[in-house]
């Protein structure tokens, strides 16, 4: 029976999964997802105050649509082969899916190990394990970018945050649009800024920064800085800055491989690659799981077609920024900007237990964004 092998239990892996299975319908076809964890982590959603509940169980949804998912991590990659070797068990594939995602870069300076993160649910949950009996903490973060933002407005609640950014300016990649209601939000948080340096060093007692000034901290929080998954260089192929594999509208790299979601650049529109984010992560793990299977069963294949760009900036007590398009004009803030945040966390939730359902929103590889 030919065999659909997706790598990872993200946002891309499990859209893969039953975008595979529906197309799969009565037809003989094995699809295998190959992660070591039980659940899907839902990873904007880990600088929440109880970031567990980013965690959904993986049974609940690939149970229903009858998809194996094997509990290992993949080391290597045969694509001549046409096989996967995962923690010692060799696994054959006629078409795969790498949807293998993203890890944060952590620097190379003295006391790296001492540097807390949200880039996981473990790495989450000790954070905010260690800041659990400590009102009045301060925390540094480094990075002020998305993920930096999100956690430094949301832990300004309890203690001083002090927020540390190479450029000259804070979120740098977010562009001009949305700044000016950042900083606003920064202010009314009081959240502290220490632009145009970084962290150098990591103590005991806190940060050292570029200048050698130090900041006592009760934590230090690296958000700088995104990679895709390591398995992107066992595949042939073109990759970006990043490391993403370039792919087409189908998401195919070359031969029998696929790729979705953070390990791969597609064009977004005509101007624009996608960014490393659930928003394209769903729809191209939908687009590479239909054509995976598609191509084996002589179905038709469909083109990846992402809904407008939006973001959803999420700015703690001060409310949320929601912008549109890749110019991130404002559209709401405050209080409105949080309820569409809001929304969007809870819509990023696959649903479960149900096939029918999961199969209806497999079908649907775009989702615009209502707001
Ligand atoms: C703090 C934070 C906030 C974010 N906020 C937003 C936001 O507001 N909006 C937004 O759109 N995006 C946001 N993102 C980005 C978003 O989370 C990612 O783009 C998205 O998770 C990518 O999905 P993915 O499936 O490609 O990868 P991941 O979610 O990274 O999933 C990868 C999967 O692959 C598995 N895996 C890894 N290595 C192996 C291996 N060797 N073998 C087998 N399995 C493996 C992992 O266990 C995991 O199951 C945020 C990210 C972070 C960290």
């Amino acid at each position: 029976m030919p065999h659909v092998v997706i790598v990872g239990g993200g946002f891309a892996g499990v859209w893969s999964a039953a975008a595979a299975a529906r197309v799969r319908g009565g037809n003989d076809l094995r699809i295998t997802l190959i992660a070591p964890d039980a659940d899907l982590v839902l990873r904007p959603r880990l600088y929440e105050p109880n970031p567990e509940r980013a965690a959904v169980a993986l049974k609940r949804f690939l149970g229903p649509i009858g998809v194996d998912h094997v509990r290992a991590a993949v080391q290597d990659i045969d694509v001549d082969a046409h096989r996967v070797t995962a923690d010692g068990t060799e696994i054959a594939y006629d078409r795969l899916v790498l949807a293998a995602g993203s890890r944060l870069v952590r620097p190379a300076i003295p006391g790296a190990d001492r540097l807390f993160d949200v880039d996981t649910l473990p790495a989450a949950q000790r954070l905010r394990g260690h800041l659990r009996n400590r009102d009045g903490y301060t925390v540094v973060v480094v990075g002020a970018g998305f993920a930096g933002l999100e956690i430094a407005t949301e832990l300004a609640g309890r203690g001083r945050v002090v927020l540390v950014e190479q450029a000259h300016e804070i979120a740098p990649d977010l562009g001009p649009g949305p700044r000016p209601a950042i900083e606003v939000a920064l202010d009314h948080l009081n959240v502290e800024r220490r632009l145009g340096t970084t962290v150098t060093e990591v103590t005991e007692n806190g940060a050292v920064l570029a200048d050698g000034s130090s900041i006592p901290a009760d934590a230090v929080v690296w958000t700088a800085g995104l990679q895709a998954s390591p398995l992107t260089a066992q595949i042939p192929g073109d990759r970006d800055r990043l490391g993403r594999l370039i792919v087409g509208p189908h998401l195919r790299v070359d031969g029998d491989v696929f790729a979705a979601g953070d390990v791969a650049a597609a064009r977004a529109d005509e101007g624009h690659w996608t960014a490393q984010s659930c928003q394209h992560a769903v729809p191209m793990g939908k687009t590479a799981g239909h054509n995976a299977a598609a191509d084996l069963l002589g179905i038709p294949w469909v083109d990846f077609a992402p809904a407008p760009y939006v973001t959803g900036l999420d700015l703690g007590a001060a409310g949320a920024v929601y912008a549109r398009g890749w110019d991130r004009l404002i559209a709401l803030t405050g209080s409105e900007g949080k309820w569409v945040k809001r929304w969007i966390m809870d819509v990023i939730h696959p649903p479960l237990d149900d096939a029918a359902t999961i199969y209806a929103h497999a079908g649907a590889i775009t989702t615009p964004i209502p707001f």
